[in-house]
């Protein structure tokens, strides 16, 4: 299992333990987060700017109804501020600066805020009521629909307030109740609901945090559990011992290499390979020079599965198969004897580092999958195994060919 995946899901586990109220993560993983976060509402940001963009023009129609003889002055100050307004919509399209949408958000709500104000200001009662109170309806798109974080949430309010005060106070108000009470009532209701808003926007985004944290955590684990399954599989077709394919994996390839051959009319070859009195060696110079010596063969044997589809395995015990595709039994033969030579010749070293010898038997076949009907791969395993019973019938490290003489007398 890879240990750095071990450390990231500890580091994210303690995170979460630890992590408690605060909407911050480390360095690398708030990146990380900040990536996915723009990502995924990018498209929000998107649409609260045009749906606050339509708001503010779409009221105007209101004023040259009910308040006609201020509408020119309300048109002006909406055409005013809804020029910056559209230019930072646009910015919200363009790519590659997904990661500055919330600065925008920001600056345009605020001018968003800041427009609302003045028509408030420059419109008769009843009417600046309400738009005093429609600042409500810009902190319900800047932090329910675009889904601002709390950090950008708290700038644009505390900008918002002050842009609400300069303007009341820059402002002659003519107003039937006291400046006093319309400042009084003006900061209570937007710190009220701009408040409640903030409230809402830090347990979003904290449930957010955690969600992703979890998130993390499920696909390290999943990653783990890949790697870990990759690792099972690859286990369950090695021999320990000889680290070549052991007999299972060795009986699904032969038997999907057979059903290829005879759609492609092709031969199979086939080695079986047995030490010769390896009951002996082992107790001559002990079960551990007798692993050795398994491991040494098996190597060898690898290095005669040279085409991709070959395969060496270890049949069993000290048997060793080696399938060669598309391999006559003569062509076999000949692999088959350098084999039993090279394995001859091979030192092997036993408990007292002493250099010892051992020799093989080998049985040689080959089949056209076709050409035999009924036939399956068994058919090529008897036909070797009865050609390595006759080399060992006749002495031992030797090869003998299927159906064929001895090849070697020695
Ligand atoms: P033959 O020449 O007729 O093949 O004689 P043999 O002694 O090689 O054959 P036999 O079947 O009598 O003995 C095989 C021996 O292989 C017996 C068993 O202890 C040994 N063997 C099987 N698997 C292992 C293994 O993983 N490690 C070791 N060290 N020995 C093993
Ligand atoms: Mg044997
Ligand atoms: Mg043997």
């Amino acid at each position: 299992m890879n240990l750095m995946n071990i450390d990231e899901l500890n580091a994210l586990r303690q995170f979460m333990d630890d992590h408690g109220w605060r909407l911050r993560f480390n360095n690398e993983l708030e990146r990380e987060f900040q990536q996915d976060y723009t990502h995924l509402y990018c498209a929000h940001m998107q649409i609260a700017g045009i749906i606050g963009l339509i708001v503010f023009m779409t009221c105007g129609v209101l004023d040259i109804v009910f308040m006609p003889e201020v509408a020119g002055r309300t048109w002006f100050i909406r055409l005013v501020a809804g020029a910056p307004m559209l230019g930072l919509m646009l910015i919200f399209f363009r790519r590659g600066i997904e990661d500055q949408h919330q600065l925008f958000s920001t600056i345009f709500y605020c001018v968003f805020v800041g427009g609302m104000m003045a028509i408030a200001l420059n419109s008769p009662e009843p009417y600046s009521y309400y738009y005093y109170n429609s600042v409500t309806i810009v902190l319900i798109i800047l932090y329910a629909v675009s889904r601002i974080q709390f950090k950008w949430g708290v700038c644009a309010a505390i900008i918002m307030l002050i842009t609400i005060n300069v303007e009341l106070i820059c402002f002659d108000l003519k107003s039937n109740i006291s400046f006093l009470a319309v400042v009084l009532i003006g900061n209570y209701v937007f710190i009220a609901s701009s408040g409640c808003a903030l409230i809402g926007a830090f347990l979003m985004e904290r449930s957010l945090r955690q969600n992703y944290l979890q998130s993390r955590m499920i696909s390290i684990t999943n990653r783990q559990l890949e790697e870990l399954n990759l690792s099972l599989q690859f286990l369950s077709t090695i021999d320990g011992l000889t680290q070549i394919a052991n007999r299972r994996s060795f009986d699904s390839t032969l038997s999907r290499e057979w059903q290829r051959a005879k759609r492609n009319c092709e031969s199979i070859g086939f080695i079986m390979l047995d030490i010769d009195h390896f009951k002996l060696f082992n107790d001559t110079y002990g079960h551990q020079a007798g692993d050795e010596c398994l491991s040494v063969v098996g190597s060898l044997l690898k290095g005669y599965a040279r085409r991709p589809g070959d395969l060496a395995a270890r049949y069993g015990g000290e048997e060793f198969a080696l399938m060669l595709i598309d391999t006559s039994a003569e062509q076999a033969r000949i692999v088959a004897e350098q084999l039993c030579k090279e394995v001859s010749e091979k030192m092997i070293s036993n408990k007292n580092n002493v250099q010892v010898h051992v020799t093989a038997s080998l049985g040689v076949a080959s089949i056209v999958p076709g050409q035999l009907l009924q036939a399956g791969p068994e058919a090529l395993i008897l036909a070797a195994d009865q050609a390595l019973y006759h080399a060992k019938r006749s002495g031992r490290n030797r090869v003998v060919v299927d159906g064929g003489q001895d090849d070697e007398q020695k």
